[in-house]
């Protein structure tokens, strides 16, 4: 072991190993792994080796697609057997919400391209498992790449293909403590002292104390998880095939055979949390009792599926521990404020993840930026409140006992919340608010009658009519709008101007005023669809999407210059927006100076009433509308008085529901939809903001493509004849049977009375009046190329 490398990873599980292979793949070879014990000793020599590709977020399913495909050249590469068995698997569905589920991503997976999937009736699934009843199986999808790999053979071919391009592991070394020098990291372990420039935490159920070496709290924490090993079973060893990877969503197992017998793994619904401050450093290769009372229901669901296996014995039990962050999504990337920290944490899949993941840290560590968009994975997308014990206890919990519970679109889930309020909050709750979250904050959703209650499900809900009467609200008259739920970051300081100019796309607002503003990354693709504000007395405001704050910020900070200040206003700013044509009458009753004058897209202070307020007129919806900012102190205050002024207006609250209706109609995309990292200027529409003339971040690139062939897809606006249910993302779109696209956000314009969707369509394909179709809950449906903004298209109504 030398005394210095340019990258030390802690941690020789899989997602370690997968990260020491890809950083020596992708040409950094100067990289050293250390592991405790021997490699594959945390979470991973215990695995169920299951791969399958069917994951609820398309992100996270393209990355396992990746693993699997690696799988078999690490195998090849490093010459290390690997029991790779492609068995196929099937995912039973047994509901008709869950077939209607099942049928509508089998249509997203073909969105992302994993098209060697097809949809079964219980009768062929059962004839590809014949070991399975088919009792209250609606229908099943099948997936040819899923199975099952030996998991210590699988570490140890991402280690041995490592080494022989270069990189190198030690084994049986132990990182004791890590301090930050000038440039890297000083990382002491009990066989001596290594400086280096990385470090990668990939401590797996460690991850935790590696992370408090830094002082980095991650929001990570072990679960117990079993499954258990039969004997032979007649069945089995009869077949002259093997029974495929089997996943019953109804019945939380997911099976695979094992020798002649099978492998019944379980998700608790009685979860049970383990070491949540990280495992204990004497902790080994053992394993927990199992716990026949936390699953007797699971597993008595499971001998119903796979009736054979009641009459055999059980031959291995294993009661196991791993991580889980809070949405069970891995905790990946450059940790905020700790130059050169990374991590590669909370792998809950590693064996189908793992190679993702260390393709993903791999790029970023080398290349500044990762090719996929790593936002699902990315360990900025939680703030400080998910350090806190008890909002990771709640969340972890929740995400494993619904693992293979369904959650629809429209659910609202209780863990961790409500966290954060803004002031006004129980008022609202007294008038009638039902609250989304986003990030920490509870957000409106929109406003019912006392005793509403919405009902899950993956079409219209019962609260169309409802958001149906906010949006002609906002449309006719006047709505109230919490906008406490966007982000606000203010930039002061000599060079705030020039720092401004050189990170954001666009032209600058002039003194008073407000402007969109793409940020771009260095390779020209999307980091940001915000608005800068110029308030004309040395400070602008920089506003955008919530719950990027500490994304946003990470990205600030590592393009900082001298003489800026940027700070995050998020725990002292909220505000209420005023939306409708009757906006400008309600608050000139309230405004102690003349607003008249403001201007779309203007900004200054205001008193309006007893609050002093930062005023912009501007709105998401595409109506007349003032965004009023004000302290969190000012807020109940502030919707008090908008209320009183706006009676005789009809002045009526809305939620977030109402704002994406109206948003839609107008065709203004939004982040994580229309917008994300994948996507560029060309292909959004973006680039009609950026100032050609000027020098900023991703110039290259942007000019790149301007002048080159032009971006093989652009987002357009469909129509879509739907009937119950309106697109809502990664939904395919087709010609004549051709894939043609995809749609990147859908819903209904309560006021337009259609149901629209934005898309990502081929070139030739984006004119208005092209007739395509679409799948909407896996059902395909007629669909045409509008042109943008169907209500009020030259934009009077937010001019006005
Ligand atoms: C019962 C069970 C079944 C599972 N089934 C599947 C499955 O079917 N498919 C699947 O994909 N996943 C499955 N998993 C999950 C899978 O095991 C994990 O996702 C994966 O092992 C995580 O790998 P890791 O490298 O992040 O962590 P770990 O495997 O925990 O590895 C971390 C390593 O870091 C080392 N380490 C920690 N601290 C230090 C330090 N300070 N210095 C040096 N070394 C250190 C540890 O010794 C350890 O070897 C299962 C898990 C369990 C418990």
């Amino acid at each position: 072991m030398k005394s210095q490398y340019r990258v030390v990873v802690i941690g020789g599980g899989v997602v370690g190993a997968s990260v020491l292979y890809h950083l020596a793949k992708f040409g950094w070879s100067d990289v050293a792994m250390l592991e405790r014990r021997r490699l594959a000793s945390g979470s991973s020599w215990h695995a169920a080796g299951g791969i399958h590709a069917l994951n609820a977020d398309p992100n996270m399913a393209s990355l396992q697609a990746y693993t699997i495909d690696l799988l078999s050249e690490i195998e090849k590469e490093s010459g290390q057997n690997i029991g790779l068995h492609m068995t196929g698997g099937l995912t039973l569905a047994g509901t008709p919400e869950r077939w209607e589920w099942l049928q509508a991503n089998y249509r997203i997976f073909q969105s992302i391209g994993i098209d060697d999937c097809e949809l079964l009736t219980p009768e062929e699934a059962q004839r590809r498992c014949p070991i399975m009843s088919t009792d209250g199986v609606l229908g099943a999808m099948w997936a040819d790449r899923e199975g099952y790999i030996d998991t210590t053979g699988t570490v140890q071919a991402y280690a041995t293909a490592a080494k022989k391009r270069g990189a190198e592991y030690y084994e049986e070394t132990k990182v004791e403590s890590l301090t930050q020098t000038a440039d890297g990291w000083e990382v002491v372990t009990d066989k001596g002292t290594i400086t280096c420039e990385h470090v990668v935490n990939a401590a797996g159920l460690w991850a935790k104390q590696v992370g408090r070496m830094a002082g980095v709290e991650l929001p990570v924490s072990p679960l117990k998880h079993h499954y258990l090993i039969t004997d032979a079973v007649p069945e089995v060893a009869a077949a002259d095939f093997e029974m495929p990877m089997t996943v019953d969503l109804e019945g939380f197992t997911y099976m695979r055979q094992d020798q002649k017998g099978v492998l019944v793994g379980i998700y608790e619904v009685d979860h049970e949390h383990w070491a949540m401050d990280g495992a204990p450093w004497n902790y080994g290769e053992e394993l927990f009792q199992e716990q026949l009372d936390r699953i007797e229901n699971e597993l008595m669901l499971g001998f119903e599926r796979y009736p054979s296996i009641q009459n055999v014995g059980i031959k291995t039990w294993v009661n196991g521990a791993f991580t889980f962050s809070p949405d069970g999504n891995p905790l990946v990337g450059p940790v905020p404020g700790k130059r050169g920290y990374w991590s590669a944490c909370a792998v809950m899949a590693g064996f189908l993840q793992g190679g993702g993941v260390g393709k993903t840290l791999a790029e970023w560590m080398i290349h500044g930026e990762p090719e996929a968009d790593a936002w699902p994975m990315d360990v900025a997308r939680y703030g400080d409140f998910a350090q806190n014990k008890r909002y990771i206890r709640e969340t972890t919990g929740q995400f494993y006992s619904r693992r293979f519970v369904m959650t629809y679109p429209n659910e609202q889930l209780p863990a961790g919340r409500p966290l954060k309020m803004a002031p006004a909050h129980d008022a609202m709750t007294e008038a009638g608010c039902k609250w989304g979250v986003s990030w920490d904050l509870e957000v409106p959703l929109y406003f019912a009658p006392k005793g509403f209650e919405e009902t899950p499900t993956l079409k219209r809900s019962n609260a169309h009519d409802i958001v149906a009467e906010e949006c002609k609200v906002i449309r006719e008259g006047v709505g109230l709008l919490d906008i406490s739920g966007f982000s606000r970051f203010e930039v002061t300081g000599p060079n705030a101007e020039a720092w401004l100019n050189k990170v954001m796309a666009s032209k600058l607002p002039a003194r008073g005023r407000a402007k969109l503003a793409p940020m771009l990354g260095e390779d020209g693709r999307l980091k940001g669809d915000l608005t800068v504000l110029n308030w004309g007395d040395g400070t602008w405001w920089i506003m955008g999407s919530y719950y990027l704050r500490a994304w946003h910020m990470r990205w600030f900070d590592n393009h900082m210059i001298d003489g800026v200040n940027i700070r995050d206003l998020g725990e002292e700013y909220c505000g209420f927006g005023l939306v409708g044509p009757k906006s400008q009458d309600v608050i000139e009753k309230l405004a102690e100076q003349d607003i008249s004058g403001l201007k779309f897209m203007g900004c200054d202070d205001f008193d309006i009433g007893l609050v002093r307020a930062r005023v912009a007129r501007m709105s998401v919806t595409g109506e007349k509308g003032y965004e009023i900012n004000c302290r969190y102190g000012d807020h109940i205050k502030l919707r008090r008085m908008l209320l009183e002024a706006g009676a005789d207006e009809g002045i009526r609250e809305c939620g977030f529901n109402a704002m994406l209706s109206t948003r839609l109609e107008k065709s203004f995309g939004i982040w994580s939809a229309e917008f994300t990292q994948l996507y560029t200027p060309g292909m959004t529409g973006m680039d009609r903001w950026i100032d050609w003339n000027k020098d900023f971040v991703g110039k290259d690139a942007a000019v790149a493509e301007r002048d080159g062939n032009g971006p093989a897809q652009v987002q357009v606006t469909l129509e879509v004849d739907a009937l119950d249910a309106d697109a809502s993302g990664y939904e395919p779109i087709w010609a004549n049977g051709e894939r043609m696209g995809f749609v990147t956000s859908g819903g209904y314009g309560h006021y337009t009375g259609k149901s629209l969707a934005m898309a990502l369509v081929n070139r030739d394909k984006a004119e208005p009046g092209t007739e395509l179709s679409v799948h909407v809950v896996g059902v395909e449906r007629p669909a045409r190329v509008i042109a943008p903004s169907p209500y009020d298209p030259l934009g009077k109504a937010m001019r006005g």
